[in-house]
């Protein structure tokens, strides 16, 4: 075939698979401009999963009767006028492509009124053919109706997912948008049922209903920091609360959708330690920062952006949510009916130099009484950080797998495993920060991999090697190992590397910099003391003592709790000494 220039028409179909993929990018593209139009509401009809009818109104300023061809025409945008507009763009489109491609798949409609015109006027489109512009009676804003997409591109209908997953995606982002925009009522009928329904009323705490059950919402910890022009807020689970995929991670920044990757492992960074592997918080986070440091035109559907300073954000993000964490987290605690959150009460430890076996506290109730109500969490304020423990008085060891010891608020249940994993890792992390001390074999032993782990290994030799142990190929899948980390010399040689090539369950694909205390994690769980090992007291003694001057005490590397907490509140109740409010 020789050269030439498409049709108008063939250029702008195939331009708009770029932008309309699915039904649920057309949504996605309306209601971006109904907000660019700075409306208060948005209404939402579906049927037939978007394929049959879209349609989208806003109470927004509309567009004049003259402008009205231009809106549908490519490339013709009222947002910007030169591309240096680019690094301060405000508004979330910026293109002037959307209508024009969606219009050119479909039976087109668009319905508008601005608040100075007395009437509507309705232009009609059906597949990049105008039809006309008519008037018509309309309250102000701008109603688009979008009808049997991509009738006239018979291969993009093939590939349209099912309807059910349609359905999915497009409530995902619907409530999405409703959540990061408070200030806007969102309201949607799919198939006739009012499936989202948001009040505007601006409160982000309410919208986080739409996004979580009321749940899940409850246990939620806000995020709230503002730094150097960045803005931070939203919501993050607690450590008690998590899920087996990223699914239920939402990030907005500068009110736009954003899928990235710099974002998603600040977040996982902060919970670092506190989750068990292959577990990821639940989050929606919104970020506002200056539009010259984000470049938002990098994606055809503006999905992703780019950041000018891409450190700076990772550390904001891990800095809010571990700040959110630490100061409002919880530690399982025994009510007497379930396993309940729990604020530490609310005691101050005044004379922390009193020799610590002799147990004489000074106790100050730096609160009022709190109101602790059985199987309720008590809501205080932690006066201890989220890591610190009170001074404990070891009383013995049961079933040779617990420490039994007593702290001014009550009676302590210690894991000896959970808690020596969290020592040891600690240990580690620290020691490996300043320089890891390595021992060397007596005796270089040989380790075999498996044939299918080959790969995996040799990926993780020189991670290793940082962590202090040195292994050198030694022929066809074998190794030489010459020398571990100090802090494992107790263990087996083999069973120390061996837990390296486990597999990393489900869903958990470390990344890079979670690697390393992934194996760290993984080698002081070998390492630790096991259960049903009898500890000498000196032993016990030792373990609390080193437990206590762990800056995470409460929970082990993969998130287990350490301890279980009884209140003295809880006894006083459980025995009948204090009448049950
Ligand atoms: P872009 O949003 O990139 O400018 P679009 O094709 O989505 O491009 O829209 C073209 C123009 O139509 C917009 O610049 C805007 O002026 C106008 N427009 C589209 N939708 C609305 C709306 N809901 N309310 C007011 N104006 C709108
Ligand atoms: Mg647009």
């Amino acid at each position: 075939m020789e050269i030439a220039i498409l049709s108008e028409k063939t250029a702008s179909q195939i331009a708009a698979g770029e932008v309309v993929e699915r039904p649920v990018s057309v949504i996605k593209e309306l209601i971006e401009n109904s907000l660019d139009a700075g409306c208060t509401q948005i209404t939402i009809r579906i049927l037939g999963s978007g394929q049959r009818l879209i349609e989208v109104s806003d109470d927004g300023e509309g567009i004049p009767k003259g402008e009205l061809p231009l809106a549908v025409a490519r490339h013709a945008t009222s947002k910007l006028r030169d591309a240096d507009e680019l690094s301060w763009i405000q508004t979330l489109g910026f293109r002037g492509e959307a209508l024009a491609s969606i219009a050119s798949v479909s039976h087109f409609s668009l319905l508008s009124r601005t608040s100075d015109s007395i009437t509507g006027s309705l232009l009609e489109v059906d597949g990049s053919q105008i039809l006309g512009v008519k008037s018509i009676a309309s309250p102000p804003g701008t109603t688009v109706r979008v009808e049997d997409l991509f009738f006239n591109t018979p291969a993009r209908l093939k590939f349209l997912k099912q309807e059910r997953t349609e359905k999915q995606a497009i409530e995902n982002l619907v409530i999405r948008y409703a959540a990061a925009y408070p200030n806007v009522k969102f309201q949607m009928y799919l198939d006739e049922k009012l499936q989202v329904n948001t009040e505007g009323r601006g409160d982000r705490e309410s919208v986080m209903r739409v996004l979580f059950d009321l749940q899940t919402a409850r246990q939620l910890l806000s995020v709230n920091t503002e730094e150097e022009g960045y803005r931070i807020e939203g919501y993050t689970s607690p450590i008690s609360l998590t899920r087996s995929n990223r699914k239920e991670i939402t990030f907005f920044v500068n009110g736009r959708w954003v899928v990235d990757t710099t974002l998603n492992t600040a977040l996982v960074q902060a919970y670092h330690t506190y989750l068990m592997v292959g577990r990821y918080p639940l989050a929606a986070l919104f970020l506002e920062i200056p539009p010259d440091e984000l470049d938002v035109n990098v994606h055809p559907a503006k999905a992703e952006v780019r950041f000018r300073f891409p450190d700076k954000v990772f550390s904001l993000v891990q800095r809010s949510v571990r700040r959110s964490l630490l100061s409002q987290s919880t530690v399982p605690h025994f009510t007497g009916k379930s396993w309940q959150p729990f604020m530490p009460s609310p005691y101050e430890i005044k004379n922390v130099d009193s020799q610590r076996n002799e147990h004489h506290f000074e106790i100050n109730e730096t609160q009022t009484s709190p109101s602790v109500q059985p199987g309720i969490a008590n809501p205080v304020q932690s006066p201890f950080s989220f890591g610190g423990l009170p001074l404990l008085r070891l009383v013995g060891q049961i079933g040779a797998a617990y420490l039994v010891a007593e702290g001014p608020d009550g009676l302590y249940l210690i894991d000896q495993h959970a808690a020596h994993e969290r020592v040891l890792f600690e240990r580690f992390r620290d020691r490996h920060h300043d320089g890891i001390s390595s021992q060397v074999l007596l005796e270089p032993v040989i380790f075999e991999v498996p044939p299918g782990k080959i790969d995996q290994f040799a990926g993780q030799l020189e991670t290793l090697q940082h962590l202090g142990f040195e292994i050198e190929p030694f022929g066809s899948g074998s190794y030489r190992i010459r020398s571990l980390p100090a802090i494992v010399s107790g263990v087996d040689p083999q069973e120390a590397v061996r837990v390296v090539i486990e597999d990393f369950e489900e869903d958990e694909t470390p990344l890079q910099g979670e690697l390393e205390s992934k194996l760290i994690a993984r080698i002081c769980k070998r390492a630790a003391v096991k259960a049903g090992k009898t500890l000498s007291r000196p032993e016990q003694e030792k373990l609390l003592q080193d437990l206590e001057g762990c800056e995470s005490p409460r929970t082990c590397p993969h998130g287990r709790p350490t301890m279980i907490h009884l209140s003295v509140d809880l006894l006083e109740r459980q025995f009948g000494r204090r009448g049950s409010r």
